[in-house]
């Protein structure tokens, strides 16, 4: 061991938490470069560990040896092994410390939420094995599928090439749109700026994805290509789709899967044949942006606006911002897609203004729109029509929730053999019960919200800490048998369409209802299961939460009923209506989708604000001047993009403790003795800190969560700022809490 003599440096992927510092030091007979991953003691224990450099300035030098030869070396632990897998890229480790220091974690943690668990978990001998497994059966595969020698690239194999003269078959069945055809046209000219797709519901942007991954694939045997999704079990269909098309063309096994619901195993060789270049496409949710991909030449974001994208714990990084930084990295073109784009985006690519307009517009123009606005076939968008609740008796409403009116149009539906989708974003029978003697409700005992009545299973479930209790018979309170409802949930609407369709079309050919949410979806291949049953045309009526609302090509759906859009019109978060806007008219994008229906196709709103002015910019299917008011709204306010936020959260035993960590953590910024950074005018200037206060959902599982909010004009300033409060956060010891977690971006505050 005296040749020991190279120190190396070494990130753990550990959760923030661990208390360790961010990097350590190892000693290694030789010099490693960047990014190679390694085994490392650590007390007891063997780690995963990455060879690391000072975060701050990467250069491609220091992909080479590192020279350290220290006689200190001799006090450090040797490294146990250096893992038989290629180092990862110097692109990638800058992705990965720009994120890090964006979202004020350390390197680790992204690290950890980038690898595969078992990439952690294998011992290096079990990974060789694998490794070596893993080898062999690749080149078994090889062997019996080209015999011939590959002379311009693997791709060139008379297998391949079978597969692909199929494929120009196959995809000439498809003729482009001439829309289609002008944004490919776009998407090919050479400008690095990130690009917003901005298409229509059922203007074909799947069709667009997969022509311009199977261009830049085609254009480069090594380069890759990384398609977004924002939920992949919702959308089996586009799976299969991409499956097919690019497997056709590029060969089995080029297509991988990266997503939560993956087995252990499956991540691990998803992420390996991905870090090989072996894998051309991969297509996931927000954790594959973090995929190794040595080769990156194309990243897809579709539905660039779901908040899926970014992270609700641990580094809360958003997936979307991540792309764009990455592409850059990468020099790889980055699309972000949607008919609703997040304000954001939408004010990033907005054109260019003259120069007295907005204080944003020096940013705008930053990403290049392309726009595709029509529907195939030319398909209209579906009609859309508010109901005034105002006017409706309410005895006349169905199951006290739809209007005579809805149920006599989704009677036509089924006459004429199309389908209607009725949706309401609330899963359950009825969100609470209560008494009608004394004030006692269903509230969960551990939580500040309601436990929810489920009728089908008779049990009151938390839909926070998922407690489930027994209905009780009568109040626990007074003893009163009278305890009733209140408020509808899906159950509850699946019930009163089968009753009053039942009772109006009567006996033998009565409709065929599904409800689908995450009650109805739970179990294995049960969702799939629902969704294929939609698309055969089994159903005449599809009851859902938002689940149903978001990408599915339903073909034969006429009728989209919102059954109680208001509840969100007048929520406190300011992203609200934004939220509420893409919803419905995601919601609204999955009727009329096939050009022999579209005529008939409509929405219906069912309001007590029909006068609404988000209302009216929907029935104008006017995306762009529903984001102008709210950019208008915004810089009025000072609110993103206009502003930067980060939000401080704690969880503690009691509300009091939750919210003296934060007040102990704004006191010590405001101390300038202590916290240096606040004497500089650049910063103090320019970063307001909110008195803390109780989270919206103040208690889950007895735990009490309190927020602060950190504020700023300039990104700058306020990136230093947090940057500067890390360490003194970390030494803080505030007795009674339980943790606390910086939040960069906030989605909801
Ligand atoms: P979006 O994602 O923009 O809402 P999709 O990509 O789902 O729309 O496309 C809508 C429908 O149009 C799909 O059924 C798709 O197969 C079909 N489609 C797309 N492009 C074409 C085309 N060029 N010709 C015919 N049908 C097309
Ligand atoms: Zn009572
Ligand atoms: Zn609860």
């Amino acid at each position: 061991v005296t040749d020991s003599r190279f120190v190396i440096q070494v990130v753990l992927p550990t959760p923030a938490h661990s208390r360790l510092p961010e990097v350590l030091s190892y000693r290694h007979t030789q010099a490693l470069p960047l990014g190679t991953l390694v085994r490392v003691p650590l007390g007891a224990r063997e780690l995963l560990g990455l060879v690391w450099r000072a975060p701050a300035g990467i250069t491609a030098a220091d992909c080479d040896a590192d020279s350290d030869v220290a006689s200190a070396a001799l006090d450090l632990k040797p490294i146990a092994a250096v893992l038989d897998v290629a180092p990862l890229t110097v692109a990638w480790c800058k992705l990965m410390a720009f994120a890090a220091s964006y979202y004020q974690r350390y390197v680790g943690e992204l690290v950890m939420a980038a690898l595969p668990p078992q990439l952690r978990e294998l011992d290096a001998v079990q990974m060789n094995r694998m490794l070596t497994k893993r080898h062999k059966k690749r080149q078994k595969s090889e062997a019996d599928a080209a015999p011939a020698p590959a002379t311009a690239g693997s791709d060139a194999t008379p297998r391949a090439l079978a597969h692909r003269s199929e494929q120009t078959q196959a995809a000439s069945l498809v003729r482009l749109s001439s829309e289609q055809t002008l944004v490919l046209a776009e998407l090919a000219k050479p400008d690095s700026r990130p690009i917003l797709l901005f298409g229509a519901t059922g203007s074909g942007k799947t069709e667009v994805y997969l022509r311009r991954v199977e261009a830049v694939l085609a254009s480069n045997s090594a380069a890759q290509a990384l398609v977004l999704v924002p939920e992949i079990n919702l959308t089996p269909q586009l799976e299969a789709r991409f499956q097919a098309r690019i497997e056709a063309q590029f060969g089995a096994g080029s297509v991988v899967l990266m997503h939560s619901g993956m087995t252990p195993a499956q991540r691990l060789a998803s992420w390996l044949s991905a870090h090989s270049g072996e894998a051309r496409l991969v297509l996931g949710t927000r954790l594959a942006v973090l995929a190794s991909m040595p080769h990156l030449a194309l990243m897809i974001v579709d539905e660039e606006h779901d908040p899926s994208y970014k992270s609700q714990d641990g580094s809360r990084y958003s997936a979307r911002d991540l792309a764009v930084y990455r592409a850059g990295v990468d020099g790889a073109q980055v699309i972000l897609g949607s008919a609703t784009p997040s304000i954001e985006t939408w004010h990033n690519a907005a054109v260019p203004v003259s120069s007295a307009e907005a204080i944003g517009a020096a940013k705008s123009g930053r990403y290049r729109r392309v726009d595709m606005p029509t529907r195939i076939s030319s398909a209209a968008m579906p009609k859309v029509r508010l109901l005034d609740m105002r006017l409706q008796k309410k005895a006349s409403l169905l199951g006290g929730s739809i209007a005579p009116a809805l149920l006599e149009a989704i009677e036509q539906r089924i006459v004429r053999g199309e389908q209607s989708l009725l949706f309401l974003n609330r899963r359950g029978y009825a969100p609470v019960l209560h008494c009608s003697a004394c004030e006692w409700k269903s509230d969960c005992p551990h939580c500040s919200a309601h436990q929810v009545f489920h009728k089908l299973d008779r049990r009151l479930r938390c839909h926070h800490c998922s407690l489930v209790s027994p209905v009780p018979r009568q109040c626990p309170l007074c003893g009163n048998l009278d305890i009733g409802t209140q408020g509808r949930g899906t159950e509850q609407l699946e019930e009163s369409i089968v009753q009053a369709l039942e009772r109006n079309l009567g006996g033998a050919n009565t409709a065929r209802v599904l409800r689908i949410d995450a009650d109805s979806a739970k179990g294995k291949g049960r969702l799939e299961a629902q969704l294929a049953s939609v698309h055969a045309g089994d159903v005449d009526v599809l009851v859902g939460t938002q689940m149903v609302t978001k990408g599915h090509d339903f073909r034969r759906i006429t009728l989209v009923a919102a059954i109680n859009p208001d509840s969100a019109l007048f929520a406190a978060d300011f992203r609200a209506p934004e939220r509420l806007f893409s919803l419905l008219m995601q919601a609204a994008g999955r009727a009329g989708r096939d050009v022999a229906v579209s005529a008939q196709a409509e929405m219906w709103l069912q309001t007590h604000h029909p006068t609404h002015p988000l209302f009216k910019a929907l029935q104008n299917h006017d995306y762009p001047a529903f984001a102008q008011s709210q950019l208008a709204e915004r810089q009025g306010a000072m609110m993103p993009p206009f502003s930067y936020q980060a939000l401080m959260r704690c969880e503690a035993k009691t509300q009091e403790a939750a919210q003296a960590f934060l007040d102990h953590a704004a006191a010590l910024v405001h101390s300038e003795a202590v916290f240096e950074p606040w004497r500089d005018p650049q910063i103090s200037g320019f970063v307001t800190l909110y008195p803390a206060v109780p989270m919206p959902m103040q208690r889950v599982a007895n735990i009490e969560r309190a927020q602060m909010l950190v504020e700023s004009a300039s990104r700058a300033a306020l990136q230093k700022m947090l940057a500067a409060w890390q360490p003194y956060l970390r030494e803080l010891k505030v007795a009674s809490i339980y943790r606390w977690a910086l939040d960069v971006d906030p989605l909801s505050i």
